[in-house]
């Protein structure tokens, strides 16, 4: 009857409700473990500069490895980690690792890190970017952080003064998934960004919408006035590439270079990467 399938679907409802918290409260207990039993990793994607065609950074993305569960995005565990608390630990731990990477395996490479709203509105965390400099377990310039648009939205005085603390320290601020969220011309204007990062959205659109196109050659004209660099995300076909350079886009990222992979891969990816062939798009590239 109508009302045992209404009954039905509540119950449907509610055991997946209670799938859902329980799913949650294990990654819960689990994430709190995670870095003393060394389930954390840090993989790297390469970002390739549209005008020389050389590797030019890689962004530092935080991988989590559970013996049981198997791998676990951080898509799905980031949000618990900054629910919990535990973005602050896990955040510390991945600077640490991306700096040592950087400064001894990956020489003049930049690195972009990923920090979380929270992690920025603290002053521990230009303290932990302080100490790496001054300990020289990091060069300087060598270091960028990305944040997103959502740290806009809270405690703007604090995450403003603690960016320009360690901008004055010599790091690099990205604004990263631009486009998607909510930031006004004006915060553009105050934050010391020196990047803006297109949010794979547009990207994904590139070659069939004229309307993701106008917003990405209105973007790479806003960074040029602004004079902040630029990099595409999630570029994942020629086609889009072939845009992107003829718009004028600074660089990419995306699974068309290369997935995010372990230090070592880079380390190969790095020593190979002059002599494999290199897309070419007439009057695009300059010639070599
Ligand atoms: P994000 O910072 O925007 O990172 C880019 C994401 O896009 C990464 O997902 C990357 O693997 C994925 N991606 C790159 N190229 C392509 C492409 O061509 N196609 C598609 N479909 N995807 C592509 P990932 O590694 O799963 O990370 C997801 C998000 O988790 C990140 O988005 C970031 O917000 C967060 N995250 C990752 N690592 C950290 C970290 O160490 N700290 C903090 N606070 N957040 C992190
Ligand atoms: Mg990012
Ligand atoms: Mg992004
Ligand atoms: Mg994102």
């Amino acid at each position: 009857s109508a009302k045992s399938s209404g009954r039905g679907r509540v119950e449907a409802f509610t055991s997946e409700l209670g799938e859902i918290q329980r799913r949650r409260a294990t990654l819960e207990r689990e994430l709190r473990q995670a870095l003393a039993r060394d389930e954390l990793e840090v993989y790297y994607q390469p970002q390739v500069d549209l005008k020389t065609w050389t590797i030019c950074g890689a962004e530092a993305l935080v991988r989590w490895h559970h013996p049981d569960l198997g791998s676990i995005s951080p898509a799905e565990f980031v949000p618990v980690a900054e629910a919990t608390g535990l973005i602050h630990n896990i955040g510390a731990w991945v600077l640490a690792k991306a700096s040592s990477d950087a400064k001894q395996l990956l020489p003049g490479l930049r690195i972009a890190v990923n920090a979380s709203a929270a992690q920025v509105q603290r002053a521990s965390f230009v303290n932990e970017v302080r100490q790496l400099l001054q300990r020289q377990e990091l060069a300087v310039g060598q270091l960028e952080i990305e944040i997103t648009e959502s740290l806009l939205m809270e405690d703007v005085q604090t995450a403003l003064e603690n960016l320009h603390a360690i901008k004055q320290l010599g790091v690099r601020i990205a604004l990263d998934d631009f486009g998607t969220g909510y930031s006004s011309l004006a915060y553009l204007r105050r934050f010391p960004f020196d990047k803006l990062k297109i949010d794979r959205a547009f990207i994904r659109e590139l070659t069939s919408t004229s309307d993701a196109r106008a917003i990405v050659r209105t973007i790479l004209q806003l960074a040029r006035v602004l004079g902040m660099d630029t990099v595409a995300e999630g570029v994942e076909e020629p086609a889009q590439l072939e845009v992107l350079q003829h718009v004028g886009c600074g660089s990419i990222q995306g699974f068309l270079v290369a997935r995010p992979m372990p230090v070592q891969s880079l380390i190969q990816l790095r020593e190979s990467w002059a002599k494999l062939p290199r897309p070419l798009f007439e009057g695009a590239l300059p010639e070599s």
